[in-house]
């Protein structure tokens, strides 16, 4: 060892002697005034972990050659510390991509009234299993059921977790060990690896596929039934469009060819709606997305469709139909590991109140997004560019598209304008909206950052532009 190396030595050691002394005790940190009010919020247990968990990374930093912490640093990495941990996981964030029914991000966001439907059941009480009329046992199944006959025309309903639910509880209860026919077209994976052909496996049916990729005839269907046959099952292709030379058997010829008396057996029409609608889409300048009372009317036996997609309300999986096949559903002993709890049904049974006063492009905040005019998004986009524009934020206004969303109307766009922000580093600012309080996610095109205005609630403006302008600082410093 030279003599060179023996001094640096030397002085590390002596550095690092002196950094360790220099460490405050456990006890001192605990009564640190600066932690007292978080303290008073998390509880002794906490803090106590946090301070030992800061003196331990401390220890373990001098160790491998860093400086003590400065005195006034420790309260603030214990804050720190405790403030990540008190952080729920799931918590609200303010979607700015202008996709409305955005999966990653909760798909609908709740009405008023579902909302405080849900905070009256959960509260206390409710009468989720009770009959008030006869003071005896009652069933859930009861809650959303009239509302949804007379909203779809549908003899029955049932609802259970969400539509891949549904769907399999279809197929459990009626194809097991059968064959259920369906167009090549439509053996689609709807996202998050939710594949049709695998959910028909699973349910214990057999797939036969008929016709080809692009084109499927009536005929397909009625040359591919045998004594096996269980059903007939239309899949909405939800989230791609097939455009040029194809064709599809409508949901009335699927019911003239399965209720045919001709038939072997008495054949199922199911038709999974995927998003499914009440409202018709075409109203808001947008392509026809399948309309729930048009496939009862249609024929189809029985109906499945999403309770968080267009319908506007909680992650739900609604089937309309006959009401035997209904009745043999929630019999089902699948129909007990698959059923909803009381604040799904209460937001549903609000949400589904909507439609039946006529309010819902009013009240649901699906439907008001979609049908938002472009005047006034341009007005909010405008008015977030001046508050800009007070900190010394430079942006502009420019017109832009919107999108549904939640494999509904997929290629189809809404126009919008978008607050649209240069910077530098746009991933970087990106990432610091995702840790404001609330988390802000936006779109990055050209190295732009975009702000929709159709998705983000007016209640939220002001947060979205305070953590905007605090993230550009952060970025910048
Ligand atoms: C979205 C969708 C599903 C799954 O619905 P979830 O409510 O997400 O479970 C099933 N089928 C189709 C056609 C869909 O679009």
């Amino acid at each position: 060892m030279t003599q060179d190396h023996a001094n640096s030595g030397a002085t590390s050691t002596e550095a690092a002697h002196a950094a360790y002394r220099a460490l405050p005790s456990v006890d001192a940190l605990l009564r640190e005034p600066a932690l007292a009010a978080q303290a008073a919020q998390v509880g002794d247990a906490a803090l106590l972990d946090a301070v030992r968990a800061v003196l331990a990374a401390a220890r373990t930093a001098i160790g491998a050659g860093s400086p003590s912490p400065a005195p006034h640093q420790w309260p603030e990495q214990v804050a720190a510390l405790l403030d990540a941990r008190m952080r729920r996981s799931l918590q609200p964030v303010i979607n700015a991509t202008g996709v409305i029914i955005h999966t990653n991000l909760g798909r609908a966001p709740l009405s008023a009234n579902a909302l405080s439907a849900m905070a009256e059941v959960g509260q206390g009480y409710s009468s989720l299993e009770y009959d008030l009329e006869r003071g005896t046992r009652g069933s859930r199944h009861d809650h959303a059921r009239a509302l949804l006959q007379r909203l779809t025309g549908a003899e029955d309903a049932l609802v259970v977790n969400n539509n891949a639910a549904a769907v399999y509880l279809v197929l459990a209860a009626f194809c097991q060990g059968r064959e259920v026919l369906i167009s090549r077209s439509q053996l689609v994976e709807i996202g998050g690896g939710f594949r049709i052909p695998d959910v028909l496996v699973q349910g214990g049916a057999r797939l036969v596929e008929v016709g080809t990729t692009n084109r499927t005839h009536p005929r397909d269907f009625a040359d591919a039934i045998t004594p096996d046959t269980a059903a007939l099952l239309r899949v909405h292709s939800s989230n791609f469009r097939q455009i040029g030379f194809v064709a599809m058997p409508t949901l009335a010829d699927m019911a003239a060819i399965a209720h045919d008396d001709a038939a072997h057996v008495p054949l199922l029409l199911i038709d999974d709606l995927g998003s499914g609608t009440l409202l018709d889409t075409r109203t808001y300048g947008l392509a026809a997305e399948p309309m729930v009372q048009e496939s009862v009317a249609a024929g189809a036996d029985l109906v499945t469709f999403s309770g968080d997609k267009l319908l506007g309300g909680p992650q739900a999986g609604i089937i309309v139909g006959r009401a035997p096949l209904i009745e043999a559903l929630r019999r089902h002993p699948l129909a007990r590991a698959l059923r909803v709890d009381k604040s799904t049904l209460a937001a549903l049974e609000a949400t589904l109140w909507a439609y039946d006063r006529g309010q819902a492009p009013d009240e649901l905040p699906v439907w008001r997004m979609i049908a938002a005019p472009p005047d006034a998004l341009h007005a909010r986009a405008e008015k977030w560019r001046l508050a800009l524009a007070r900190y010394g934020v430079e942006s502009s206004v420019s017109a832009g598209e919107s999108a549904v969303g939640g494999g509904s109307l997929p290629g189809e766009t809404l126009p919008t304008w978008l607050l649209s922000l240069s910077t530098a580093q746009p991933d970087s600012v990106a990432a610091a909206l995702r840790h404001a309080r609330p988390p802000v996610i936006c779109r990055i095109q050209n190295d732009k950052l975009l702000f929709d205005p159709r998705t983000v609630l007016p209640e939220q403006e002001d947060l979205l532009l305070e953590a905007l302008h605090a993230s550009l600082v952060r970025t910048a410093g």
